[in-house]
């Protein structure tokens, strides 16, 4: 990776996964450099055709593209956090320990990606108890 490309795809994620949010601070490392389109369907080094995620987004979304939807049996895509809005897609629910889907393609990326597993909401109650979330 060029020099200074993880610097500069951090700091315009806010050091948040651009897919559930995760803050990177509270990681003992660093997030991963998501390829949007991964490489081998053609997409590139870019800035955007990057996102930063966290460890278990980028492991769920890996070469996951294209997913079935669940409700629809479609072909719904995986959210994209340079052309999506997240706002649009998610929104969480009261207590923010959870996200609903707003769309096919929120829902469908909430399955794909695992967004709303164990850990990540055993997760999510401690951020939110520690105000950092
Ligand atoms: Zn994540």
């Amino acid at each position: 990776m060029p020099a200074g490309l993880y610097e500069r795809v951090a700091a315009r994620a806010k050091h948040c996964c651009e897919y559930c949010r995760a803050p990177e601070i509270f990681f003992n490392h660093r997030f991963v450099v998501d390829h949007i389109v991964p490489r081998v369907f053609g997409g590139s080094d870019e800035l955007d055709n990057l996102a930063l995620a966290c460890h278990s987004c980028n492991g769920h979304k890996y070469q996951k593209q294209l997913i079935l939807g669940v409700v629809r049996k479609s072909l719904i895509r995986i959210f994209d956090p340079r052309r999506d809005r997240w706002g649009d897609h998610f929104r969480w629910n009261p207590n923010k320990t959870r996200l609903i889907g707003r769309s096919a393609i929120g829902r469908a990326t909430i399955e794909a990606l695992q967004l709303n597993n164990d850990r990540q909401v055993e997760a999510r109650i401690l951020w939110v108890k520690l105000n950092k979330f």
